[in-house]
């Protein structure tokens, strides 16, 4: 199976707003892209419409054989990709075994919150699931905080739990919105090395949007540049760096 990605042409508009202008780019299979851009590039954008949150006015995004742009996201989830939000999206109050395995829904057959029936077979599909979500956890160091309700852990805590959930669903491609963003110097230390780890690990093509350029150039095999809807530069971490029209969107000049 080749799980090359590709962003063909896209285009997403809001009213006035062309969030997206026929934006392309290509993710190599086992490979972290980084999608860079001041706020209100399109960034997150991109990832709704690669997740079917958006659907794309125009363009299309296909991953290895299947057309993403015409999908609703747990079909989505279904063709093997996985989101994190930019905004924590967890439930505060339910442990962080509980917000994982529900990163496995689509993974069982009836669905874990539906309401066993008691029957054996019930009993040990949900202890494999419950098996994997620990070696998940332990993946992410997140083994020693398992029952505790994910609300009360600190920010970077929480940003780890939202990536393991991710992972929970078993993708092929993992999409990273922000996924140091708010974090201090030894958070973002720690979550570059885990993006790394599940890179080598589990052999994940990562696309991660990111805001913080030393994570990216530390951390990305290529990177895309948007500026206002825009693909402006695509290349290495070190073309774009040097790029002008990257240096010139972000010193706002
Ligand atoms: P980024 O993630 O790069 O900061 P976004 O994708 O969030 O950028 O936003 C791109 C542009 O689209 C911005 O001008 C933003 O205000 C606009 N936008 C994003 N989502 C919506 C929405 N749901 N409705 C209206 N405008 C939106
Ligand atoms: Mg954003």
């Amino acid at each position: 199976m080749i799980d090359r990605l590709e962003v063909d042409d896209v285009s997403v508009r809001f009213g006035a707003v062309a969030a997206l202008s026929e934006v392309s780019f290509t993710v190599e299979p086992g490979t972290i892209h980084a999608v860079i851009g001041p706020n209100g590039a399109g960034k997150s954008t991109l990832f709704n419409v690669l997740s079917g949150v958006y659907r794309a006015a125009a363009g299309q995004v296909r991953f290895g054989e299947v057309r993403l742009d015409r999908m609703r996201p747990f079909q989505v989830a279904g063709a093997g990709v996985a989101r994190t939000f930019q905004n924590i999206a967890l439930s505060a109050h339910q442990t962080v075994a509980q917000n994982l395995m529900l990163g496995r829904h689509h993974l069982t057959r009836t669905g874990f919150l539906a309401g066993g029936l008691g029957l054996p077979r019930e009993g040990r599909e949900r202890r494999k699931h419950a098996a994997r979500v620990a070696e998940i956890a332990e993946f992410l160091e997140l083994g020693d905080v398992l029952t505790t309700p994910v609300g009360v852990l600190p920010y970077g805590v929480q940003k780890r739990v939202e990536a393991a959930r991710a992972l929970c669903a078993e993708p092929r491609l993992l999409l990273l919105d922000e996924p140091v963003a708010g974090m201090n110097a030894d958070e973002t230390r720690r979550m570059a090395d885990t993006v790394r780890s599940i890179r080598a690990a589990l052999d994940i093509t990562i696309v991660l949007v990111e805001h913080d350029m030393g994570m990216v150039m530390a951390l990305a095999d290529r990177v895309t540049v948007l500026d206002f809807g825009r693909r402006i530069a695509d290349g290495t971490p070190d073309e774009v760096q040097s790029d002008p029209d990257v240096i010139r969107a972000y010193l706002g000049a």
